[in-house]
């Protein structure tokens, strides 16, 4: 086998809920280059292969009977800059958020409501992540992706990525495509985005009224920090569950039993749910069985307390959604990526 490829390597330091599962074959890419002879080696030996950038959305199962691929090419740019609009480009192993603290330290707005989000640059288009009202799609210009089954470059704009709540065309196509380098246009002015949340009211006891990307940033960091647990401190992968979009006559039935229901309406006329709330007014919160729980203080995260597997963690959540369609009649989806 490869000298580059190291064998039955535990993926624990490589997913966020820190389960131990092994990957038959483990290597990192720093370049094109790497990406295109990994792929190479790996389909001559028949090797399917698992592409990986920080493993904050993902659940393990299973030992990986693959080339686990992480992605560590690195690399941040101003491709243009019209003095108002900035387009930056930075290469899919870049960290999330170190990137997002590059663009502040540029003086560039547009990615602050996106601070603090695990994970790197190359995975952020798969689920168009989003937090506090914004979503990638809202700055997103393109990026190139390396399609693995021609070997050819291509280049998506906005429209071809089909960016929608926590979706886009990679996630619907898990494994064809693997994205390299993605493009954001970026602003020398804010155009603040404060009404989610607890956002406009914590700029606000800090006196600021008037605030720059980086007081955003900054709040939207501390918000942050107080609800979700750490990863290294404690394993999740963030929210667990989507929050469920239904009609507005599902809306209207569940209100009539529980009249504090947080319901968000949607343009089409349906409405967005609060996966959270619904868990917890389940009785879910806090919730433990051996060491896969759900959290004590956001029951949309499912945590890892040391030694849960993937698989222990699979059944809390099936049973969650079991309960949530029981007594709500409401579907929950996952949000992490199964393996
Ligand atoms: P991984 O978990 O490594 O991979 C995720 C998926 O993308 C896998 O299917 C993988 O095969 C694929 N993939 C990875 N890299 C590439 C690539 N270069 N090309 C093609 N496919 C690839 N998400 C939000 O949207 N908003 C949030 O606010 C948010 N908060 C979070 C908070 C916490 C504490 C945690 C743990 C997670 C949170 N997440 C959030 C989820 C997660 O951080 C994001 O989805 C992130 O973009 C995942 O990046 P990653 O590099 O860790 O991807
Ligand atoms: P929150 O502020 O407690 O809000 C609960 C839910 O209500 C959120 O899921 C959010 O939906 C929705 N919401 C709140 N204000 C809204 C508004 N003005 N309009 C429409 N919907 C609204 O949520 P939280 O758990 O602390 O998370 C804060 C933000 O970070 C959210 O945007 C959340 O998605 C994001 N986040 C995501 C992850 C992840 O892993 N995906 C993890 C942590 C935080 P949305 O989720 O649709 O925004």
């Amino acid at each position: 086998m490869s000298g580059q490829w190291q064998e039955q390597v535990s993926l624990k330091p490589y997913n966020t809920f820190g389960i131990d599962v092994k990957a038959r074959y483990f290597t990192q890419a720093h370049n094109d280059e790497d990406v295109r002879r990994a792929l190479a080696q790996a389909a001559a030996q028949g090797v399917p292969v698992l592409v990986i950038g920080g493993g904050s959305n993902l659940l393990l199962t299973a030992d990986v009977q693959a080339l686990v691929l992480r992605m560590a090419s690195s690399g941040l740019r101003i491709v243009s800059d019209d003095g108002q609009r900035v387009v930056v480009e930075a290469e899919a192993g870049e960290p999330w958020h170190p990137f997002v603290e590059w663009s502040l330290a540029q003086g560039l707005a547009g990615l602050e409501n996106l601070s603090l989000i695990p994970g790197t640059v190359g995975a952020a288009p798969m689920q168009n992540i989003g937090a506090y009202g914004v979503e990638i799609k809202d700055v997103f210009v393109g990026l190139t992706a390396l399609d693995r089954q021609t070997g050819a470059l291509r280049e998506f704009d906005l429209e071809e990525c089909q960016f929608a709540y926590r979706d886009s065309v990679f996630k619907r196509h898990p494994g064809r495509w693997l994205i390299l380098r993605v493009r954001f246009a970026l602003s020398r002015v804010l155009h603040a985005h404060l009404d989610y949340g607890p956002v406009r009211q914590r700029l606000s006891e800090q006196g600021i009224s008037n605030p720059t990307a980086q007081n955003v940033s900054d709040a939207i960091c501390s918000i942050r920090r107080e609800k979700l647990p750490d990863p290294v401190e404690l394993g999740n992968a963030g929210s667990f569950f989507k929050n469920p979009v239904v009609a507005g006559v599902l809306a209207d039935k569940i209100r009539v039993q529980h009249p504090g229901l947080v319901a968000y309406p949607q343009a089409d006329g349906q409405f967005k749910l609060a996966a959270g709330w619904l868990i917890e007014q389940a009785g879910w919160k806090g919730h433990r069985e051996g060491d896969a729980g759900v959290h004590r203080l956001q029951s949309l995260v499912l945590v890892n307390y040391g030694h849960a597997t993937g698989l222990q963690l699979h059944q809390l959540a099936q049973k969650i959604q079991a309960d949530i369609l029981e007594r709500f009649g409401v579907t929950l989806e996952m949000e992490p990526n199964l393996y």
